[in-house]
């Protein structure tokens, strides 16, 4: 087997496709060296060593000692040198690569196979002897830190003691014999720690960085890593070992990281900082402040340190062409590495660049009309969870957090406000121009209008689809959910957080995005919508084949769907239009009543209030398909709580407040998610659904006429799980249809359908496509019903599981496909065998997140339907879905 690749003079054993066998790092040092670029020679140890040293008991394969000498040999005659030999000295370094970066995960390992003897030849080779003992300590202290695990501290202990001693402010103060000092003292500390002497032997040196490289492969920080960013352990991590170039050996020589476009704005320019005389990791550490590349960025940064282009206008011209040949053949922004020594340029890495989002945009659009890449490739490059960040205010990442707790991350976006406790305290705030942060144990849809009137919303219980989470994403308001460890008191008016008492009035901020909680106010990003993003948007349009719809039930949230590119609404939840003051007492009149009759009287009040709803999103939505589903809760989410709300309603209904309390407690549910709601509400009442039909048809009727446009409305029935009960639901939309149409004379088409919400509805899809003329998949109850788990009570537990790795991630963020999704599939493919061509979409939350709305494609659904906010990010998946 080939455990090692050589790379240098030009040619290379691997190239950049060869990721997987040889890393990230590996395989494009393998892949510049093959187009001609100066890079020091070097060889890499694959992946699969790794892989074999952690299946045998961390040996490495026989060749392998072979393999590794052949190839220090063949780059000791690239490099006309020796490894090991003072007389022809050549130096190396070592560092790990795996196939995704993971930073961090082992420190580099420069100047390997300096001893007390080599260091004399680097002296007389450079010439400089500082130079070459500031080498040996630097040595002697990464490798003491990486490989013989000595705690860096205890070497930067004895530095400044020495510098102290001496009355020096910088490292380059010390002289070539104080080096030599340092070096003494190091040795000495080494051996106090290790119990035997700093290794002198180079190639001993050799395999103990390569040991140290494959052993971090497994240390907690990159396992960690590896969790957090879903990176298998069996990849395993390359070595790369290289011929050092210095960019410390003097006035002429320089280190540096540099990007091909500017990462932050996506400027086509090049960006980057170097430093004079300086190794790899200076520039990082931050010591000496580093300078600019190009003369414009020195003049744009008013710095008075000379640019690169400057101070070694050869090398820069040299890195220019570089920089622009590898941009252009790996057809994305770069990140380098190089040093300069002794006026030679050497390229040290090169890789995709980490960019913001806007960045992002604007170089996919730029190298698209450039002519570098393809429209689908442009939409291809950007992260469509990322576009969050450009559609809502995000905390400013350099201001200075107090974080008193956390919560789940349910809408993102960031806000700042005063404590409140209740709704109406959000309202009457608002009214005065205060902004405020609703906190609440949960919310219910009593509170919209509090959760309307606020900044944001903060619960202390309820996951990711609780009611305050599912209502804030639609009004694309920040809310934290479920964040258990606070304590709300209504009563005192307080909120405990980490031991430090919050009252009414005082300010915190909430960050949706990352679910922490802030004491005070933190200074915000405001959104910016460039005209980049219209143009991938544009593209993504172009390229994708589901539509996409929005679940939205006021005009506010309708319009901004709209202005988001939404082609119709795929859920319009009815019962979040019955909470304001006016519509709550019909509506509690109604569901109190036990008589038919009384129950008619309070439902033709709402009527009237529903159809005009109704006109408006038909008008707003101008001809586009509307889906409206008719009522679902339980109905004890609307009953009356405090004495003062049912003595209301008594009196409204003209009957003894201790009646409606008995007929409240006869409504008591004890599991109210699998109680009376959905169709069984329709059934139970059939008044209601009449109501929710006349209002819907009589509203299509009159939009039609208004608009000029035909409106097609798609009534859904919620929650069926056998096909009678639509069948009995659906007797009660066409009659009343029928009733309309003959009183007005107009002509209407309409379609009536079913949500897939519960198992029993998918797996017997065939039957209830004989009645339903579309299928929306309700995700939310499907995956709650399909696992068995509350979804309002998830939260806490599934964090659990997921930080025991029980889990990998929270069925009601991203669809679990090989359970929930298997549902979908049969279900789609059960609705096409009876009826073919069935219109099928899903309204689940998972219908805005990019890996569910994949999955949608490969089951062929028409269209996904999510929160006004999300609709960009579900253009761009699917666009990319069908890629
Ligand atoms: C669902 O269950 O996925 C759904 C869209 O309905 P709701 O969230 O209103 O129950
Ligand atoms: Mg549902």
């Amino acid at each position: 087997t080939k455990w090692v690749y050589s790379f240098g003079d030009g040619r290379a054993e691997g190239r950049a496709s060869d990721r997987n066998l040889l890393g990230g790092k590996g395989a494009n040092l393998a892949e510049m060296c093959s187009l001609g670029l100066p890079v020091p020679p070097g060889f890499t140890i694959t992946t699969e060593v790794c892989t074999y040293y952690y299946s045998n008991e961390r040996s490495y394969p026989a060749e392998l000692t072979a393999q590794v000498e052949a190839a220090l040999e063949e780059m000791g005659k690239i490099a006309d040198r020796k490894f090991g030999d003072p007389a022809k000295l050549l130096l190396v370094s070592v560092r790990s690569g795996a196939r995704a970066s993971m930073p961090g995960m082992m420190d580099t390992v420069l100047n390997l196979g300096l001893n007390d003897e080599t260091v004399e030849a680097l002296a007389k080779d450079s010439g400089d002897a500082r130079f070459a003992w500031d080498s040996y300590r630097r040595f002697i202290q990464m490798y003491g830190n990486v490989v013989l695990n000595i705690d860096h501290d205890i070497f930067e202990e004895i530095l400044s003691d020495e510098k102290g001693r001496l009355g020096y402010e910088l490292d380059t103060e010390f002289t070539a014999d104080e080096w030599r000092e340092v070096v003494a003292l190091y040795k000495e500390k080494v051996e106090a720690e290790i119990d035997r002497p700093f290794p002198q032997d180079p190639r001993e040196q050799l395999w103990g960085a390569i040991g140290a490289v494959f052993s971090s492969w497994m240390n907690p920080r990159a396992m960690t890593y590896r969790r957090l960013h879903d990176i298998p352990a069996s990849w395993g991590t390359a070595v790369n070992v290289q011929a050092m170039v210095f960019g410390n050996m003097g006035e002429t020589s320089a280190t540096g990281v540099a990007f091909t476009r500017n990462p932050s704005t996506g400027e086509k320019a090049l960006y980057g900082e170097f430093l004079v005389n300086a190794q790899g990791e200076d520039v990082v550490a931050g010591i000496r402040t580093p300078q600019s590349l190009t003369e414009r960025a020195r003049l744009e940064s008013g710095s008075d340190k000379p640019s690169l282009e400057k101070v070694m206008p050869e090398a820069f011209a040299t890195f220019v062409q570089v920089a622009d040949k590898l941009e252009a053949h790996y057809r994305d922004m770069q990140d380098l590495e190089f040093t300069i020594e002794r006026g030679k340029l050497w390229m040290l890495q090169t890789r995709s660049g980490k960019r913001t989002t806007r960045a992002a945009l604007k170089i996919a659009v730029d190298m698209a009309n450039e002519g570098l890449i393809t429209h689908e490739e442009a939409v291809c490059r950007i992260d469509p969870a990322s576009l969050d960040q450009l559609l809502h205010p995000t905390l400013d990442p350099d201001a200075p957090r107090d974080i008193v707790g956390t919560g789940l991350p349910a809408s993102p976006g960031a806000a700042t406000g005063q404590i409140v406790f209740s709704p109406d305290e959000a309202e009457e705030l608002k009214s005065h121009g205060v902004k405020t942060i609703l906190v609440r144990v949960e919310t219910s849809p009593e509170d919209i209008h509090g959760m309307h009137a606020a900044e944001g919303i903060l619960t202390t219980r309820g996951g990711m689809t609780s009611h305050a989470a599912v209502v804030a994403r639609g009004m694309g308001k920040p809310c934290v959910s479920g964040a258990g460890a606070l304590r709300v008191d209504y009563k005192a008016g307080t909120m405990l957080a980490l031991g430090r008492t919050f009252k009414k009035g005082d300010i915190i901020t909430i960050d949706g995005a990352s679910g922490q909680i802030l004491a005070g106010r933190v200074p915000m990003r405001e959104p910016s919508l460039s005209g980049d993003f219209s143009i991938i948007m544009e593209w993504a349009d172009e390229i994708r084949r589901m539509k996409v719809r929005a679940n939205a039930e006021t005009p506010l949230d309708a319009r901004t769907a709209r202005k988001f590119g939404a082609e119709g609404i795929g859920l319009c939840r009815t019962e979040h239009m019955f909470f304001n003051d006016e519509r709550i007492l019909a509506m509690r009149e109604m569901i109190l009543s036990d008589k038919e009759e009384q129950r008619r009287m309070a439902l033709a009040k709402l009527l009237p209030m529903q159809r005009a709803d109704f006109i408006e999103l038909f008008e707003i939505m101008a001809g586009l398909p509307v889906t409206i589903r008719l009522l679902d809760p339980p109905l004890h989410e609307f009953l009356p709580k405090t004495e003062e709300e049912i003595n209301e309603v008594a009196q409204a209904m003209g009957v003894s407040a201790d009646k409606l309390k008995e007929r409240t407690e006869e409504l008591h549910e004890f599991n109210p998610m699998l109680g009376n709601r959905g169709c069984r509400l329709a059934i139970s009442y059939p008044e209601i659904a009449e109501m929710q039909a006349r209002a819907i048809f009589e509203a299509a009727v009159a939009a039609a006429k208004s608009t000029g446009q035909p409106v097609i409305p798609e009534v859904m029935v919620p929650l069926v799980g056998v096909a009678s009960e639509l069948t009995y639901v659906k007797k009660i939309i066409d009659d009343v249809a029928k009733e309309v149409l003959a009183e007005s004379g107009a002509e209407l088409d309409y379609l009536v359908g079913t949500m897939i919400e519960l198992p029993r509805a998918a797996l017997t899809a065939d039957t209830i496509a004989k009645e339903a003329e579309f299928f929306s998949f309700g995700t939310n109850d499907l995956t709650q019903t399909t696992f068995g788990i509350s979804r309002d009570d998830a939260g806490p537990f599934l964090e659990t599981y997921r930080k025991k790795g029980v889990i990998e991630q929270d069925p009601f963020i991203s669809l679990d496909v090989d359970g929930v999704g298997a549902l979908v599939k049969i279900a789609a493919e059960k609705g096409r065998s009876t009826r073919e061509g069935i219109k099928l979409g899903i309204c689940g939350e998972h219908g805005g997140d990019p890996a569910s709305i994949s999955f949608c494609e490969t089951v062929g659904l028409d269209y996904v339907s999510c929160s006004p906010f999300r609709v960009p990010i579900a253009r761009l998946s699917a666009a990319q879905a069908a890629c």
